[in-house]
């Protein structure tokens, strides 16, 4: 062997190269889109395995999932038609009556759909503020508890959870620990190196980083029955992800580290200049040196800190809101992770009776120039107070 081919390539440069694909019929370096829903079987009526129909995956969502496997350092990924569908699949496939531990305020999507389990009596479900350590241990149960919940940073106030400990936590009770690490992809953020049991992201945000497709993927280091129990979710509902759109996945998280470092500066130029700002009461952002999740999101986010925040706006509520009309350039729309910033207010977004300050806009930093950010969110707070 020669010196070059045992040296291990950095992660960067296996993920540009979409784990240096090479089509071995023509060279292409793209891969082609394979978009049948149905496979032949060979002349002895035998499956030509992997494959032999489209609700169990196809090559195109195969080679996205081995791209983030190795981003995970997991032992195996698997893509979902959307966030919420892998969400849903792990939650599915909890036996009833089974005891989770989640955060009181997280991804409103996500907490909705705990709560209608937890009303029809499906699961049982205790909570602890996010990021709080202390009412997470109390809110497991010995032996009893199955899944902990954690998401981190998390929306929309972007506290910092430490996965380390919140895994100690969870394993100490017997239960598995899954982390929402969307906010932070896994250019920055391994959870499963961190003591993980199943790390979600949706790919809808930094990981595809276009605003082009929706999907969510789980990744484990230990398969298992309760592995091969989702997988069977996604089979039997057919949520598996679209090779349309794993292809444009592959496309997208060619360059995710790029993106990503350009939107982590950017949001640190924002939250500096922000901070402390007339018409703003509070930047959110655990980048700053003030933030309480500062230290834990330094150790565990490869010292960047992301490019989701949150501002809330001094004033009035229809304050807050005549800022996201008034800004030019930041999209008001919902959503997070792609090239284009956008702003949102969270309250009318999430809906009557979830919690959230009435005046919080989450904002999503995108890879534009800082400086046209920063003038376009100062017009917009200008003409709102004018
Ligand atoms: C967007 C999001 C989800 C849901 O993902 P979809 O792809 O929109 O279904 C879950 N958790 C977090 C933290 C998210 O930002």
């Amino acid at each position: 062997m020669t010196e070059q081919s045992n040296r291990k390539q950095s992660i960067m440069t296996r993920v540009a190269q979409a784990l240096h694909f090479v089509e071995p019929e023509t060279g292409a370096v793209v891969p082609s889109i394979q978009p049948t829903a149905t496979y032949a079987r060979d002349e002895n009526y035998e499956i030509r395995k992997p494959y032999w129909y489209r609700r169990d995956g196809s090559q195109t969502t195969a080679h996205a999932e081995a791209i983030i496997a190795e981003l995970e350092n997991a032992a195996e990924s698997l893509l979902f038609s959307s966030g919420m569908s892998a969400c849903t699949a792990v939650i599915e496939h909890l036996p009833t009556g089974a005891h989770v531990v989640v955060p009181k305020v997280m991804y409103h999507g996500v907490l909705q759909q705990i709560q209608k389990y937890e009303e029809n009596k499906r699961i049982v479900v205790s909570y602890y503020a996010a990021g709080n350590l202390e009412e997470m241990a109390k809110a497991v149960r010995k032996g009893e508890t199955q899944l902990v919940w954690v998401e981190t940073p998390n929306n929309p106030n972007w506290e910092v959870t430490d996965i380390a400990a919140a895994a100690e936590i969870a394993h100490a009770a017997g239960a598995k620990l899954m982390a929402d690490c969307t906010g932070t992809p896994p250019s920055m953020t391994r959870s499963l190196d961190l003591g993980a049991d199943i790390s979600f992201h949706s790919a809808t945000k930094y990981l595809n980083g276009h605003s082009d497709v929706t999907a969510g993927v789980l990744s484990v280091k230990e398969t298992g029955q309760y592995w091969d129990d989702i997988f069977w979710v996604r089979k039997l509902q057919g949520t598996v992800l679209h090779s349309q759109d794993a292809w444009l996945l592959i496309r997208g998280m060619r360059t995710l580290f790029l993106r990503v470092e350009r939107a982590c500066q950017n949001a640190m130029s924002l939250a500096k200049h922000f901070d402390g700002h007339p018409h703003i009461e509070k930047v959110l952002y655990p980048g700053l040196a003030s933030d309480p999740g500062h230290e834990v999101a330094k150790r565990q986010t490869d010292g960047q800190f992301g490019g989701m925040m949150s501002i809330i706006i001094k004033g009035t509520e229809q304050n807050a809101i005549d800022v996201t009309r008034f800004c030019q350039l930041f999209y008001p729309a919902t959503s997070l992770g792609g090239v284009e910033s956008l702003v949102e207010h969270r309250k009318t977004v999430s809906g009557e009776g979830f919690p959230v300050h009435p005046q919080l806009l989450r904002l999503s930093i995108g890879i534009e120039d800082a400086d046209d950010l920063i003038y376009d969110l100062e017009q917009a707070l200008a003409r709102a107070f004018a």
